[in-house]
């Protein structure tokens, strides 16, 4: 059952989203070289508990962090580790949830440490914007489908490969609620969106083939053939005036005087 969000509901779950945005832009700007995942997890979990709110992931079927950190051929479900240092050219996926006020919110974003190849930019980039037309279609009376298909069509006209195995989902009292997002298939099918969905859309995008597999951790998905994976996600809710992105950056308020 998909369950339509009041607008009290929506207010929550944006500040929860916010929060998780506000948590994403600090750990963008620490990712560099020589910087391990477990440092970045335990400033989330700072930053999460100091905004009041709960780690969404840590503890989730016995996810052990707060982040999920996913490098090069790690397509999401990455563990952070003390050993796990990040080196120049290396992509980054950081994925992150909270519970606030009752409320989650869902987020991540694909980070290059330093200089990368154009291809890997490239990567990133068609991954970014494939979210982007998804939540474009994300209207009243749209389909479901619709914001699938838009994810397929951006990234395979780019020529990278989606991959099948992980979904967007729906989001509120609960990390993941009814619909599955896939990230593929034909436009015009499936639930008729309507004002209060609130669906986390997740796209992620391999360079070369896009099956992958489970490390022996139970958790890190790379890509079998070991390309580089992106995933970049927002939590958007329906409304009447279009898509609300609720995790979106919020842009810097004007200085006061
Ligand atoms: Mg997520
Ligand atoms: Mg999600």
């Amino acid at each position: 059952m998909i369950v339509c969000r009041s607008e009290a509901e929506i207010a929550r779950m944006l500040t929860a989203n916010q929060l998780v945005a506000d948590v994403l832009a600090a750990l963008e700007a620490t990712v560099a070289e020589g910087v391990s995942t477990w440092d970045l997890d335990e400033m989330a979990e700072r930053l999460v508990r100091d905004g009041g709110a709960e780690p969404a992931f840590k503890g989730y079927r016995g996810f052990p962090a707060t982040l999920c950190t996913s490098i090069n051929e790690e397509v999401v479900h990455g563990i952070p580790s003390r050993t796990r240092v990040l080196a120049r050219g290396d992509v980054i996926s950081i994925d992150m949830g909270v519970k606030l006020g009752g409320y989650y919110g869902d987020s991540a974003t694909t980070v290059a440490v330093g200089e990368v190849p154009e291809a890997t930019r490239q990567l990133l980039q068609v991954t970014r914007e494939s979210l982007d037309r998804a939540i474009a279609q994300v209207q009243v009376g749209g389909r479901l489908s619709d914001v699938s298909h838009a994810v397929q069509q951006w990234v395979e006209a780019h020529g990278f490969a989606i991959v099948r195995e992980f979904v967007g989902h729906g989001i509120g009292e609960k990390l993941h609620e009814d619909p599955q997002v896939p990230n593929y298939g034909a436009p015009g099918r499936g639930p008729k969106l309507q004002a209060g969905m609130v669906l986390a859309i997740e796209p992620m995008v391999a360079m070369g083939r896009p099956e992958t597999k489970v490390l022996s951790d139970g958790w890190t998905a790379i890509t079998r053939d070991r390309s580089l994976a992106a995933h970049f996600e927002h939590t958007v809710a329906v409304t009447a005036a279009g898509p609300l992105v609720l995790s979106a950056p919020r842009t810097s308020a004007p200085a006061a005087g």
